[in-house]
């Protein structure tokens, strides 16, 4: 098929850990690769944010980027990119006019509305459109109340993208419920989670050397309600000197770390809490460093507030950390507590340093739960077989976890 991806802000050539760039990236990127693979041919139209970006470019064999012109070609926030979104569709209408695709694919409900806009105009060819929101508008309006940016307008145009989509892709059991509370017919949503890169991730490769006897991470965006405020004064309540924490992500690279502003504040909570020597943070770590960063970790604690899917405790599984993950969303299906990693009360620094002590003190116990992550992360694989596992595509040892503890060779 020919497969239009539209991804208004999520670019799949993005550098990771800012503020708007994570999960969607990652999974437009690898959904569009592993669709690719399978003989498809895929074309991902993101916004143009910087002048200089050529109109084209390759991601990978069978994926080309297009930058579409659409309002200033400069960083944006996502939250104020709805003014643009009539351009936007205009730009997929004549693309889609000269060119038509089998089916459109949106992620985020702005691009939702700019591809059905697109898509449902008289003079453009009737093509089917399948949506994935990647986060909810009345979610984050829950937890974040008067701190949400998202434009008033959201409110209504994404439960009109749910209902005008023919087909919604949700990433969560959760998020299926919260959509049909938004009023889309459940006949129309699949749950289909996202994957993980086990080619990429996995037990087996280098491993960065620890600075003390115990390592818990954090990874991916600082945005206040990923919570790693809350992993930060845990780390203080553990009263130990023997565990640092390793902080990846945020809007800026190694060397510039100390200037990200979400740094700064979470540098200060350190103080504050009388952890900052035992708090390193490392900014945005590439694909390909990330995995020997991960493998250094005797934990991943994932302790966000509210949580669409989280490709993070599936990249930790894989490569055969556990973790110790706050019990919403998407975290609830991809982490199974006692066997792969602890669940625990989101915002509640007391519940994770409980579950840290404990872990750390049963090795023998944190190295199986690490063995049942890399078995569940390797299920959870697109290594060109996608999700769901079928156990004729397992090959064995194709997660390292050996034999019948391989959960795709096993059908799990
Ligand atoms: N990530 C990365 N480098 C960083 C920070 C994050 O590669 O410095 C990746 C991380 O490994 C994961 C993604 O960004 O693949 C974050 O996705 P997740 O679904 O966990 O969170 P989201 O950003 O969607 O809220």
């Amino acid at each position: 098929m020919r497969i239009s991806m539209v991804s208004e802000h999520g670019s799949p050539l993005a550098t990771l850990g800012g503020v708007d760039a994570g999960g969607q990236n990652v999974h437009v990127a690898a959904l569009s690769a592993a669709l690719a693979a399978r003989g498809h041919d895929v074309t991902v139209f993101t916004r143009r944010d910087d002048p200089h970006l050529p109109e084209r470019m390759p991601l990978c064999p069978g994926v080309e980027v297009v930058h579409v012109s659409a309002g200033p070609a400069s960083a944006i926030p996502k939250d104020d990119l709805l003014p643009y979104m009539p351009a936007f569709a205009d730009r997929l209408a004549d693309a889609w006019r000269a060119d038509a695709p089998d089916l459109v694919h949106s992620h985020f409900w702005m691009s939702g509305v700019a591809a059905l806009d697109a898509a449902r105009r008289p003079d453009t060819p009737d093509v089917p459109v399948a949506h994935t929101f990647h986060a909810l508008g009345v979610v984050k309006r829950r937890h974040q109340g008067l701190d949400d940016t998202s434009p008033v307008d959201r409110a209504a145009l994404e439960p009109a993208v749910g209902r005008g989509a023919d087909t919604v892709v949700a990433t969560c059991s959760d998020e299926a419920f919260e959509l049909i509370r938004l009023g889309v017919p459940s006949s129309r949503i699949s749950v289909v989670p996202c994957g993980v890169d086990t080619d990429l991730f996995h037990p087996e490769g280098s491993t960065e050397t620890k600075t003390r006897a115990h390592r818990i991470m954090t990874i991916g965006r600082l945005v206040p309600r990923k919570g790693v405020g809350t992993v930060i004064t845990a780390l203080a309540r553990l009263a130990r000197d023997d565990i640092e924490l390793v902080v990846v992500g945020g809007s800026r690279g190694a060397e510039q770390v100390a200037d990200d502003p979400d740094v700064q504040r979470l540098a200060a909570l350190a103080r504050d809490e009388g952890v900052a020597h035992l708090v390193s943070f490392r900014g945005q770590v590439s694909r390909t460093e990330l995995p020997a960063v991960v493998r250094s970790a005797d934990l991943v604690v994932c302790a966000p507030w509210y949580e669409p899917f989280g490709i993070v405790p599936l990249e930790a599984m894989a490569t055969g950390v556990p973790v110790v993950a706050t019990a919403v969303g998407g975290l609830i299906d991809t982490v199974v507590h006692g066997t792969t990693g602890v669940h625990v009360p989101p915002r509640d620094a007391d519940a994770i340093a409980t579950a840290v002590t404990a872990l750390l003190a049963d090795p023998g116990g944190l190295a199986k739960l690490g063995r049942a992550g890399a078995a569940r992360g390797c299920a959870a694989g697109t290594r060109g077989t996608g999700w769901p596992p079928t156990p004729s595509a397992c090959t064995g040892g194709c997660c390292r976890a050996g034999g019948s503890s391989c959960a795709r060779r096993a059908g799990r």
